[in-house]
Parts: C-alpha cells; sequence; structure tokens
C-alpha cells in the first residue's frame, strides 16, 4: 500500500489557517463593494427621514431660520417650496443645484398630487448622479431634503490597498498562531511518543503525563493502562517460564533416572521393570499435555488459526472425550454423570469445540473434591444447546473468578506436583468460544463446586 505523505502538525495548522484567512479576506474583497455601497445609501436614507422628522415638528414661523442649520450641520441640501416663493440652503454644496428638467417634473407631481415623499431615489440623467429625497408637507408648501449618493468606487479602492495591508497581517498572525497551537498540541504528543518507546522496551511502570487536551489525555490513559496490562501479562509469562521449566525439567528427570534403572537393574525382573516403564510412559504423557497447551495457544495466538464449520453431533463428541479418561474410571475411581440427549447436531469447528470440551473436563478432574465427581450435561434449549461442566471441587473465589480467562493466570501459585498447571486451558476456551461468538462462563460456589458452560447456537 501507497505510504500516507506526513506533513509536521505545525505546517499543517499554519497551511489550514493560511487557506482559512484567505478565503476570509476574499469573501470580504468582493463583498465589500456592495456592503460599502448599501450601507452608505441606509445610512443616508436614515439621516434623511431623522430630518424630515425634525421638520415636521418645527412651527412654521421659526422653520426659515431652522433650515438653514440643518442643511450646514448635516450637509444635506434643502428646497423650501412656498406658494410665493422658493428658498435654497445650502446651495454651495456639490450635488445641490437639481438643474435636471425631469426632477423638477417629479418635484411638481408631488406638489400637485399634495403628498409626502419619503427616500425616493433620484438620478440626474446629464452626470449620471443618484440622489435621495423625502418631501415634507408643511403649512405654507414644502419642504424637500435631499442629499448626493457619493460615488462610493474612491473609498473601494482605498479599501482595497488596506485589504492587503490586512491580509500581510493575517497571514503573519496566522504563522504566529500555528506555531503556538502546534507547540501547545505537538509538545505533549512528543513527550507521549517518547514514552511510549520506552514502554516499548519494556519499561511498563511508566507515568505519562496528562494534559488539557481532551484526546491527548485519553491516550496517555490507554497507554498507562497498556502498560499496566503488558506489566501483569510479563509477570505472569515469567511465571510461566518457570513453571513450564519446572514442569518439564521434572519429568525428564524422572524419565531419565528410570530409563537409566531399566537399562541397568531392572530390566531382568518382568514385574519392576514394567512398574519403571509404566511410570516413564505416565510422566512423558504429563510432558505431552504440557506442550500441547503450548502449541495450541501460540497458534491461536498467531491467529493461522480460523475456523474451520462443520456439522456434527455435539454429543458424540463428549463421549468421545470422555472415553480418552476411562483410565482414570478404572483405575482412579473417578465418576463421570453425563445427562446428555442422543443427539444435538451443531455447526461448529469441530476440532476446537473437542479442545474446549477437553479443556473444561481436564480442569473439573484436576480440581473437583474427595468424591471425584464430574457432571456433564447437555441442555437443549429452544435456539441452543447448553453444555455444563460441573465438579465438586473447593470453588473459585469471588476475587479470581474474572481472571481465570486470563492467560497463565492460574489461582495457586505454587507448583503442585499432581497437577500440570500452564494457565493456558481457559485461555484457549475464551478465545475459541469467542472467535465462534458463542456465549460462555462460570459459576462457582466456594465449597460446593464450579460449573462451566457455554452455549452452541442449533
Ligand atoms: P490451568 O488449569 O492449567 O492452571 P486454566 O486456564 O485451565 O489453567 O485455569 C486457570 C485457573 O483457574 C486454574 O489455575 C485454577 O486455579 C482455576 N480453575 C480452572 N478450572 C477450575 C475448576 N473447575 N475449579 C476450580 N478452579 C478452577
Amino acid at each position: 500500500m501507497k505510504e500516507k505523505r506526513v506533513i509536521k502538525l505545525s505546517v499543517k495548522t499554519l497551511a489550514y489557517l493560511v487557506i482559512f484567512s484567505i478565503t476570509i479576506l476574499l469573501i470580504l474583497t468582493i463583498a465589500k463593494d456592495l456592503i460599502i455601497s448599501y450601507s452608505y445609501e441606509k445610512y443616508q436614507e436614515r439621516k434623511i427621514n431623522n430630518l424630515a422628522q425634525k421638520v415636521h415638528d418645527y412651527e412654521i414661523d421659526e422653520l426659515y431660520s431652522k433650515l438653514e442649520n440643518i442643511a450646514y450641520d448635516n450637509s444635506v441640501c434643502i428646497k423650501y417650496l412656498t406658494t410665493t416663493n422658493t428658498i435654497n440652503y445650502n446651495t454651495l454644496m456639490v450635488g445641490c443645484e437639481l438643474n435636471n428638467s425631469g426632477i423638477n417634473s417629479i418635484l411638481n407631481n408631488i406638489i400637485r398630487d399634495n403628498k409626502e415623499i419619503k427616500n425616493l431615489k433620484l438620478v440626474n440623467e446629464d452626470n449620471d448622479k443618484k440622489a435621495i429625497l423625502s418631501g415634507v408637507k408643511v403649512d405654507n408648501g414644502y419642504v424637500f431634503i435631499y442629499s448626493l449618493l457619493e460615488d462610493t468606487n474612491s473609498a473601494n479602492i482605498i479599501l482595497r490597498n488596506q485589504v492587503i495591508y490586512i491580509t500581510i497581517i493575517v497571514i503573519i498572525l496566522a504563522c504566529f498562531i500555528a506555531y503556538f497551537i502546534s507547540i501547545k498540541i505537538t509538545k505533549p504528543i512528543t513527550n507521549i511518543t517518547l514514552k511510549a518507546k520506552e514502554l516499548g522496551e519494556g519499561n511498563y511502570n511508566i507515568h505519562f503525563d496528562r494534559s488539557d487536551i481532551l484526546e491527548i489525555n485519553e491516550l496517555s490513559k490507554t497507554l498507562e493502562h497498556v502498560g499496566e496490562d503488558l506489566s501483569k501479562i510479563d509477570e505472569l509469562r515469567r511465571d510461566l517460564l518457570a513453571n513450564v521449566s519446572h514442569d518439564l525439567k521434572t519429568p525428564l528427570t524422572m524419565i531419565k533416572a528410570y530409563a537409566e534403572m531399566v537399562r541397568d537393574i531392572t530390566y531382568k525382573d518382568k514385574e519392576k521393570r514394567e512398574k519403571d516403564l509404566n511410570v516413564i510412559i505416565d510422566e512423558a504423557e504429563r510432558l505431552n499435555i504440557l506442550v500441547n497447551d503450548i502449541l495450541t495457544l501460540s497458534k491461536m495466538q498467531a491467529n493461522s488459526d480460523v475456523l474451520t464449520l462443520e456439522q456434527f453431533d455435539l454429543c458424540e463428541v463428549i463421549r468421545d472425550v470422555l472415553k480418552r479418561y476411562d483410565i482414570l474410571r478404572t483405575m482412579e475411581d473417578y465418576e463421570f454423570i453425563v445427562n446428555v440427549p442422543d443427539k444435538a447436531i451443531v455447526l461448529a469447528d469441530k476440532q476446537k469445540i473437542i479442545q474446549v470440551i477437553y479443556n473444561l473436563v481436564n480442569n473439573a478432574i484436576n480440581y473437583t473434591g474427595e468424591d471425584k465427581k464430574v457432571f456433564i450435561n447437555v441442555i437443549n434449549n429452544k435456539k441452543e444447546y447448553v453444555v455444563e461442566i460441573k465438579d465438586t471441587g473447593k470453588g473459585i473465589k469471588k476475587e479470581e473468578i474474572n481472571y481465570i480467562w486470563d492467560k497463565y493466570y492460574r489461582v495457586e501459585k505454587k507448583h503442585q506436583r499432581n497437577v500440570v498447571s500452564t494457565g493456558i486451558g481457559l485461555s484457549i476456551v475464551k478465545e475459541v468460544l469467542s472467535k465462534h461468538k458463542f456465549d460462555y462462563g462460570v459459576k462457582s460456589k466456594e465449597g460446593v463446586g464450579t460449573t462451566f458452560y457455554f452455549k452452541i447456537r442449533k
């Protein structure tokens, strides 16, 4: 697969910020012409409306003098038309002479219709200048207040230059912000990376600094958990190694000693020889179990082991597994109480289910009580078969029960001579059943016994 190009966080943040700033500035540049001319027009309209309102409120005899002030103070033009004459105010201001005949006829029409007019937009066709006009009726005539709408182009040109400066400033600012953001984010990440490397080198008791960024905090916590888990597994693995070497060494010593004994001493005496040879066979069997457990687990872990589903009779499989223990039944008085239907056809990986049943039965035999009883039930439910393997042993403590499925976990840490214990059996059971997505579990009462169960869909 082609590897994705990786870029430093600071460069990436900077790129995003620059793109963002340029987009905003572009929008501003494009929209500013519209924004400026629109708001300028609105401003003039509001101003003229306010003045019109004022004119309304004045007494007729003070109107003459007041209009003069209004025109100059607000830079608007005013035309006062009475029945007898016309007074123009602020005539010096550019655009106050409404000398266009078209405009004059509009004013005449307003006067003739005897109505008020608000924010009328006028266009002087001679010079293409625009103006806004409001007409107020007073007792002896009309007051027209109007203002020329200046061309906003010149303002735009000034602003265009400003936008260039603003762009440069914004980009420089973006660089600084990007730099600080990246430092803020990269520093804790770099720290975590360094510590994770240490974790990888086997230093599991490492503390990851907390950050005020939620995601980075989560990452720290997760890695710390990983460290704790790894340390637990590592401890268990070391334990196992010690146990396994012990378990391997003891039978090997015995095999060697008994083989030498047969070779040198008991080879002539049939009875003694067979007794010694049986010890050798038993010890070899012990070795076999141990090595098989380890091999099965490593095979499962390599994940090369995919499920090969087939239909088979679960009860027949159980009976076959139990046959392997015939020797225990006859020689050591173990009792298997089997309660299964005649047939239970299921779809699963037969070899792996055999392994599961074998491991559970094996545990039940190893850990059952003095009565040496092991119960095996298959319950026929509507959608599934429930397989139960029950013993009468001393049970599993509540605080241990969650851990027994862990790899290498053994309740009895001390090595016991009569049980080959690797802590692997149940982790294989867990692995197989979870791969099948079969429900499974354990119920245990201290001093009464333990029941392991799993459910196989029909
Ligand atoms: P092993 O039996 O090789 O130690 P397992 O993974 O099969 O490993 O079991 C893990 C631990 O769970 C055992 O060491 C044992 O302490 C406990 N355990 C398993 N089965 C039973 C049982 N039927 N009764 C009591 N304890 C059990």
